[in-house]
């Protein structure tokens, strides 16, 4: 018994261990199966995760490098991530400082904006045939402007035209002093027959070229061409369309009829038939988006004040002119801008539609608008600044 129940013991620990061995067996193949799934599982979904943290800074590059380039960067780079995730979270965190660049208060204010047209802004070449011919009519033309002021080759032709085929010139000048810090779009001639808007923006960019500016301009001295070149000067453009009417707000369709009915379907001031129709707007609607604008500066006259569109306080005198809001309108650019993209726009209305103002007031004008400009641009600053501590707090 003693060697039976030995035996028996023994032989009962013989039968016992076959299918111990069986059961530990087939314990550790499903483990192994689940550690593989989970390997797998785990592996498929950083990967898929990754991705768009990824694409994100690739996107922003995408003005420099374009589309399919950055797409071709990730794949190799999200396979490396997936092998080993300490490559991953390093990736993740060399990723993660761009992302607050992307400011939240003014879109697009950090961004460098030193794509598109700049290159062609070397103010050392000599005037292109097209930007000489240009400047040539507009010293005829315009009190104020002499053609040696777009000689230096400062000027851009953009490419793009007018409804008549007239080129649109375009001006870049970048910040002197504290680059990147701001960019003002100014832009006047909206009106062709609003002479003297173009001969107060061509004193503007001499001084800024001769002082220097801590911000980053781009000048359209001449949205409407052809009806600055037309004799006599309209205020339309070649279809006869009014472009402060015509750019594509909220509404446009029937607040702009409502509107023509209003002023008596006054030719002067038809909105066209359909919004955003005009090459002209369509030009100053790319230009806004390629440059991103931070403040929009747009010259008029002859009704002597100062217009404001934005939610930052406004600027109460500039020289002579005082504030005195005149509402918005469907398809103006202080509603389209302002109401539709978030940028402020400053309308000066001159008090004079052909004789620019005395240098003395282009010269108060000017100081005035920088004070504002300074006092906007610290406060989007200090707003971007507190953005970012409260992010990381
Ligand atoms: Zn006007």
């Amino acid at each position: 018994m003693a060697n039976g129940s030995f035996k028996k013991q023994g032989s009962a620990q013989g039968g016992l261990n076959p299918s111990a061995r069986l059961l530990v067996a087939g314990w550790i193949g499903s483990m192994v199966l689940v550690a593989l799934l989970t390997v797998m599982l785990t592996y498929d979904f950083s990967d898929d995760e990754s991705a768009p943290e990824r694409n994100a800074p690739a996107a922003g590059q995408m003005a420099d490098s374009g589309q399919d380039q950055g797409v071709v960067e990730s794949s190799p780079d999200t396979q490396i991530e997936g092998s080993d995730s300490s490559d991953q979270t390093a990736a993740n965190e060399s990723a993660e400082p761009e992302e607050p660049a992307e400011p939240q208060f003014m879109p697009g204010l950090e961004l460098a904006g030193r794509t598109g047209i700049v290159q062609l802004a070397a103010s050392s070449l000599p005037p292109s045939d097209v930007v000489a011919e240009w400047c040539r009519g507009l010293a005829e033309r315009v009190n104020g402007v002499a053609s040696s002021d777009c000689m230096s080759g400062a000027f851009a032709d953009s490419g793009h035209k007018s409804v008549n085929g007239r080129p649109l010139i375009v001006r870049q000048i970048d910040a002197t002093s504290r680059p990147g810090s701001g960019r003002v779009m100014l832009i006047a001639a909206t009106h062709g027959d609003e002479l003297s808007s173009v001969g107060t923006v061509f004193s503007w960019m001499n001084m800024i070229a001769e002082e220097g500016t801590g911000y980053e301009w781009r000048v359209a001295p001449v949205m409407n061409p052809d009806g600055l070149f037309h004799e006599p000067p309209t205020r339309v453009n070649a279809n006869g369309v009014d472009l402060n009417r015509n750019l594509p707000t909220a509404g446009w369709a029937k607040e702009s009829r409502d509107y023509w009915r209003r002023v008596g379907f006054e030719k002067r001031r038809f909105p066209g038939e359909s919004a955003g129709s005009e090459p002209e707007n369509r030009w100053l609607s790319e230009q806004i988006e390629e440059f991103q604008p931070n403040v929009i500066i747009s010259m008029h006259a002859p009704y002597g004040v100062l217009d404001y569109d934005g939610d930052f306080p406004a600027p109460q005198k500039m020289g002579s002119l005082n504030l005195h809001r005149l509402g918005v309108y469907p398809g103006s650019l202080g509603n389209f801008a302002s109401r539709m993209k978030g940028i402020p726009v400053i309308t000066v209305e001159l008090d004079d539609a052909d004789e620019p103002p005395s240098d003395d007031e282009i010269k108060q004008m000017f100081t005035d608008l920088n004070g504002w400009l300074d006092r906007y641009f610290r406060s989007v600053r200090q707003a971007s600044a507190g953005n970012t501590s409260a992010d990381a707090g």
